[in-house]
């Protein structure tokens, strides 16, 4: 079996191992200040600990559970998309995106691939690979925030908008929330956390009653049960009364404004009737909408809306008292939409077999 990774430990667990090793628990402490605050890169580098615990993490683990696949950097430099190995050869993307205001935001995946089907979504076509643990989820973090603080930058912010259902790995999503937001780990504060979800009721609630401060993004992409049903096959499951009363209890229990967001597709979700019925369904909520002009994909035939059509439907929105914006593409140029960069570099593996037929399939 492959040497674990020490970011699938627990404080707990490392804890527990260490002592069995003869040492006392704060040294523990220590080595997990060394992962997610130092973001050592080599065990040998945590001159805090006595040479014999280093070598002996050294032996037992891994200070790595990703393997770097693909980087692609936008031509504007200020997005980076990452595409990773895991131990078990899933792939999984990561993306970094820098604003101008000094933000620095991760998005991060959850799983490898999705359960949820959604018919417009690359990550959806690809199907259901497996959960990720809470440590494959926050060692994503911690790769881009050791680039950022080398050069003299800080993660600030977290996006649970990678590939992947957050909340249908809804434990390792949580202790990854946690751990990101440890102050003895990478220290992003809740607030500075969003999850995107495409609205499980169930764990919603139980989401709100975590007592966290933690941003709820719900991904609607359709105003009647008729159309997002169409889209998000998991609308027929949790259709949109119980969804939305779901948001109403997060807000609730959270005091938090919660995002809509919404793929506009051309002839498709973009009408004045789905504008017009988006409104009467949030009309009064604490809320913000964002809309996004869809990424096109490989499985997919829609198109995206015209700018015209955004702003007639950003229009009826304002009627409603809904403020909305429309979001910039971010890394349009590196396939940085949900899935598409290892869409990608899968093809491209297919037409490199297809070339050379001889070679043994990985
Ligand atoms: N599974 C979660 C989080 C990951 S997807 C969710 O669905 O919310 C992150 C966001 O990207 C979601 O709002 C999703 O609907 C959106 N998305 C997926 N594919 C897209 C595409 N091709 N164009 C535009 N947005 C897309
Ligand atoms: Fe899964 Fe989100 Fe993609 Fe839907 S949009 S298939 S829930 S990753």
């Amino acid at each position: 079996m492959a040497v674990p990774s020490i970011f699938d430990l627990s404080l707990d667990a490392l804890t527990a191992t260490v002592r069995e090793w003869g040492y006392p628990a704060y040294r523990a402490r220590q080595v997990w200040e060394w992962v997610y605050q130092h973001k050592a890169e080599d065990f040998a580098a945590m001159t805090t600990l006595p040479q014999a615990l280093r070598e002996q993490l050294a032996s037992h683990f891994r200070l790595s559970g990703l393997t770097l696949v693909a980087e692609q950097r936008s031509s504007d430099g200020q997005t980076v998309k990452r595409l990773w190995q895991l131990p078990d050869g899933q792939m999984i993307e990561s993306v970094l995106m820098a604003y101008d205001d000094d933000r620095r935001t991760a998005c991060l995946s959850t799983q490898a691939g999705c359960a949820m089907g959604c018919v417009f979504c690359a990550t959806g076509q690809m199907g259901f690979a497996r959960h990720l643990t809470a440590g494959e989820i926050v060692e994503q973090a911690v790769q881009f925030a050791r680039v950022l603080e080398a050069e003299g930058e800080r993660l600030s912010n977290v996006v649970l908008m990678g590939m992947g259902e957050p909340l249908h790995n809804y434990d390792a999503t949580l202790e990854a929330i946690r751990r990101l937001n440890d102050p003895h780990g990478l220290n992003i504060g809740q607030r500075h956390i969003t999850l995107s979800t495409v609205g499980l009721v169930p764990e919603i609630l139980r989401f709100a009653d975590e007592g966290l401060q933690v941003g709820l993004a719900i991904s609607l992409h359709a105003a009647t049960d008729e159309e997002r049903s169409r889209l998000l096959p998991i609308n027929r499951r949790w259709p949109l009364a119980e969804l939305l009363d779901a948001v109403r209890t997060y807000i609730e229990r959270t005091g938090r404004r919660v995002t809509f967001e919404w793929a506009l597709i051309a002839g498709e979700n973009d009408t004045v009737e789905q504008a017009e019925a988006l409104g009467r369904l949030l009309q009064g909520l604490k809320c913000h909408v964002n809309l996004i002009p869809l990424n096109p994909t490989g499985g997919y035939d829609g198109r995206p809306s015209d700018p015209e059509r955004v702003a007639i439907f950003q229009a009826v929105l304002r009627a409603y008292r809904i403020g909305s914006t429309v979001r910039v593409r971010r890394g349009i140029d590196i396939q940085a939409g949900c899935g598409q960069l290892k869409a990608q570099v899968v093809r491209g593996q297919r037409r490199q077999r297809k070339a050379s037929p001889s070679e043994p399939r990985s």
